[in-house]
């Protein structure tokens, strides 16, 4: 019996292609209590596995969050075996809005502790006490209303390149630094706003509203399926469309086009452009926006050091990084002081209080 992805991401690639099949990328979550995650997540390997699946799973005790791709004619089977399982019967599944065949090239169901770190303890206020979700044509109307206050709950490097129009986009590395930014800026509107919340595709509302609403909010919103399902409503129902630019996705994809939008600039030069890239040296792999002329005169690198490192023959740079400790977090690092059109969104945020 196999339990573990085996082949290598080139293997599987080479099989997508002779394969030459239509396959569809999506995602979900559900909070429900898993008594026991392993066998759960055993038994959801062995079965998605036969269906082709691909993607990164996270099971825990407090519930599932996948994103996947699994080609197109298995669908049927796929959504008939999520139909067996009591809470996720009729889950609502986000289909992503670019496809692309190869967005996924293992399949990966890890148990963790927790299906989101949100760096939230759970035991401190109750999560099914949510925001109220919001479908599109809502949402739109809800943030033309002066009353309300948008906030953007994913990360900056995900803002940065898209986001919905007179949204505040907290600048901060964690998701439970912006919990507290937020809480902050709002105190005194606590009860007379709308606190209007969205991220991806509506995980990280799901907590985040509860918290809010713990913390003494009155009026908590959320975009119900995010950002992937306010495009999926906009385009069949004809909605006006209020996002700008680019959805970050965490899969090979990067991002999904919503609006023709350009927000981002490439953190060199300045210019318009909003395609995140890895570092290619590989000590510092920093994710960043490199337009495609500074891609060449820097050679796909954040810096002049990580130039020269990179160009050095393998066995020495690894000669280097011997004892450097090399965290690989590439968005963490997100934030690099060397890159001088790197946007401080924070002041864009501090402004945006300041206009209210
Ligand atoms: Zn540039
Ligand atoms: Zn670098």
């Amino acid at each position: 019996m196999q339990l573990y992805n085996k082949l290598s991401a080139k293997e599987r690639a080479e099989l997508i292609d002779q394969a030459g099949k239509k396959r569809l990328t999506l995602s979900f979550y559900q909070y429900a209590k898993i008594e026991n995650p392993q066998i759960f997540r055993d038994h959801l390997f062995l079965t998605w596995d036969a269906l082709e699946v691909l993607g990164r799973i996270y099971v825990a005790t407090e519930g599932i969050n996948g994103q996947l791709s699994l080609p197109a004619d298995r669908f049927n089977e796929f959504k008939a075996h999520l139909d067996t399982i009591d809470f996720l019967k009729d889950i609502r599944l986000n289909i992503a809005v670019e496809q692309y065949n190869k967005s996924f090239l293992k399949l990966k169901v890890k148990v963790r502790n927790k299906i989101v770190s949100d760096g939230l303890d759970d035991d401190t206020f109750d999560v099914t006490n949510k925001g109220i979700h919001l479908a599109a044509e809502d949402f739109n109307k809800f943030i033309e209303d002066e009353n309300t206050v948008l906030v953007d709950m994913r990360n900056h490097y995900e803002s940065e390149i898209g986001h919905f129009k007179n949204a505040i986009t907290p600048d901060v590395d964690t998701f439970r630094d912006s919990l507290d930014i937020i809480e902050e800026d709002l105190k005194d509107h606590k009860e007379d706003k709308n606190l209007v919340m969205y991220c991806t595709g509506g995980i990280r509302c799901e907590k985040a509203s509860a918290y809010f609403k713990h913390k003494g909010f009155k009026n908590v919103y959320q975009l119900e399926g995010g950002i992937i399902e306010y495009t999926r409503q906009v385009n069949e129902q004809n909605i006006e469309n209020k996002f700008l630019g680019k959805n970050f996705v965490f899969d090979d994809r990067r991002a999904e086009k919503i609006s023709d939008d350009i927000i981002a600039s490439c953190h060199q030069c300045g210019e318009p452009f909003d395609v995140h890239t890895n570092c290619a040296n590989e000590a510092c792999h920093l994710l960043f926006i490199q337009c495609p002329k500074c891609k060449e005169e820097m050679e796909n690198c954040c810096s002049t050091t990580c130039m020269e490192i990179n160009r050095l023959p393998y066995e020495e740079q690894k000669e280097l990084r011997k004892g450097q400790g090399n965290s690989n977090d590439i968005f963490k690092k997100g934030r690099a002081d060397h890159l001088p059109h790197k946007k401080d969104l924070r002041n864009i945020f501090d402004h945006f209080q300041k206009s209210k």
